[in-house]
């Protein structure tokens, strides 16, 4: 590798140039090492993943792979041997595609970046450089970034190519939109859909490289939870934690503490929304508010409180779906296991829906700190959706509480009895309950739900509820856990 005297960037540095240098990536790693070893290869390589998560550099370490010199001096020498797919990267061609950017003078790899060479003539170009195919055992390879950028007529022209492929051409398409592929062209394609890496392994690969970094110059001390909050805000890509960590280290500090991350980097304490809950439960709205303000003016951007709490708020519903959050220290989790009793799963749910919604409102309204506060004073109120609740259960156990009309279009069914099928009860029309209240019941504040009013499942025969947030928020809904899983993870800066 070669030698630069100014400062490279930890990304670029500790870019993996071989296959044993990917993490997290093995089902990927083992197919291609195979593929090579056998020479088996199909014509049209896939990859998908988000941004950061090593696409392109797994692309070229193939590259390097196919036409590493020493292996095919290695394979000439024992015909008939396996040789490892591990590329020598000291070869010609190795170096060429490492240092591929300016200097390259190999002319079997063709890469081409989608994004700004979208159209036609872009592909017209390659058609005829696709006519001259180095001889044997090399390949030409063609490794197009961001595929899905490409122009309609560009994506037919190179499905014709694909359709009828010359001779030792290999192509590697890279893309974080699959969807947007024309589906002939993924059909032609080998799939494969890259992983975010978990919290741990981005941590362990950047324990590694600091004491590189250590061995190399001057020390870097940084706390473990500091590289916790570094990881947790990379969300799963290798090249953003090292970015961060980038950011990090130019700081300049001796001793780099995770409240001095947390500072840099722009990130809200997970402990501040334990307090937040707190309030929440209390019904204390100031406290709510001050709490917010408190964040913001320490330098939190709006949005990045929002995502930090949707990150937070997530694993409460997957600890109450009986899962374990990933993305939380052992404290963390204490503290968090502790509060989750006090909410019930359709709370949660209520209190995530409501965060969306007004997240999604920031993008329209002139006054983002106001719509926020609005909100976070709203969640204050959640409680009365409680004794809403709870009034809900008197009317079902009660006989004052049935509505007196029987041809009432929205019939509440008392979960009592067993005899006729539950009908829905529509919550988000409160019309049969609001509109004649018992003279006993004392005023109910009923929050204009966002979505609907939450409702706890109604135990033993549990009446379907047919509301937009209960579509079955089970513990049984994989559906539900899954996407909250993806909730958990930080979210992506919004800078
Ligand atoms: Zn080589």
């Amino acid at each position: 590798m070669t030698e630069k005297k100014s400062y490279q960037v930890l990304a670029r540095k500790y870019r993996p140039q071989s296959f044993g240098d990917v993490i997290g990536q093995d089902h990927i790693i083992r197919i291609f090492t195979n593929a090579i070893e056998l020479e088996r290869f199909s014509q049209a390589y896939l990859l998908t993943g988000s941004r950061g998560i090593g696409k392109t550099t797994i692309a070229r370490i193939i590259a390097k792979s196919i036409n590493c010199e020493e292996r095919h001096k290695e394979k000439n020498k024992n015909p008939g041997k396996v040789v490892s797919a591990e590329p020598c990267l000291g070869c010609p061609s190795c170096l060429a595609i490492a240092g591929q950017d300016s200097t390259s003078v190999n002319n079997d790899i063709v890469e081409i970046d989608g994004a700004s060479n979208t159209g036609i003539d872009n592909i017209l170009e390659l058609q005829k450089d696709l006519m001259y195919v180095p001889p044997a055992p090399r390949f030409k390879i063609v490794i197009i970034d961001e595929v899905h950028m490409l122009s309609k007529s560009a994506f037919n022209s190179l499905l014709k190519t694909l359709e009828e492929p010359p001779e030792r051409v290999l192509f590697i398409f890279a893309t974080t939109e699959p969807h947007k592929v024309l589906p002939t062209i993924i059909s032609r394609c080998q799939r494969f859909d890259l992983k975010r890496l978990s919290i741990e392994q981005i941590i362990l690969k950047l324990k590694e490289i600091i004491s590189k970094e250590n061995i190399e110059k001057e020390k870097i001390i940084i706390e473990d939870e500091a590289l916790f909050e570094i990881a947790k805000k990379a969300d799963g890509g290798m090249r953003d934690a090292l970015s961060l960590m980038d950011q990090v280290i130019s700081y300049g500090l001796d001793n780099i503490t995770a409240e001095e991350v947390r500072k840099i980097l722009g990130l809200v304490r997970t402990e501040i929304f334990d307090t937040f809950m707190e309030a929440i439960l209390h019904r204390n709205s100031l406290q709510i508010v001050n709490l917010f303000h408190q964040e913001t003016e320490s330098g939190i951007d709006t949005s990045e409180f929002f995502d930090s709490f949707l990150g937070y708020i997530g694993n409460f519903l997957l600890i109450k779906l009986g899962d374990t959050p990933s993305n939380l220290t052992k404290n963390q989790m204490e503290n968090i296991q502790k509060l989750t009793p006090h909410f019930t799963e359709d709370e949660i749910i209520y209190i995530i829906n409501y965060l969306i919604e007004t997240k999604n409102n920031f993008r329209t309204s002139t006054s983002k700190q106001l719509l926020a506060e609005l909100a976070l004073v709203k969640l204050a109120r959640i409680s009365d959706m409680k004794s809403l609740k709870s009034i809900l259960e008197n009317m079902m156990t009660g006989s004052k509480f049935i509505p007196s009309e029987p041809q009432t279009p929205k019939p509440i069914n008392i979960p009592n009895s067993n005899s006729t099928p539950p009908k829905p009860i529509v919550t988000n029309n409160p019309e049969p309950i609001v509109s004649k209240p018992p003279t006993n019941t004392p005023p109910i504040d009923i929050i204009q739900p966002i979505v609907s009013i939450p409702i706890e499942p109604i135990p033993a025969e549990q009446a379907p509820i047919e509301n937009t947030l209960s579509q079955n928020p089970t513990s049984n809904d994989t559906s539900e856990l899954l996407s909250f899983k993806d909730i958990t993870r930080s979210s992506p800066a919004n800078s």
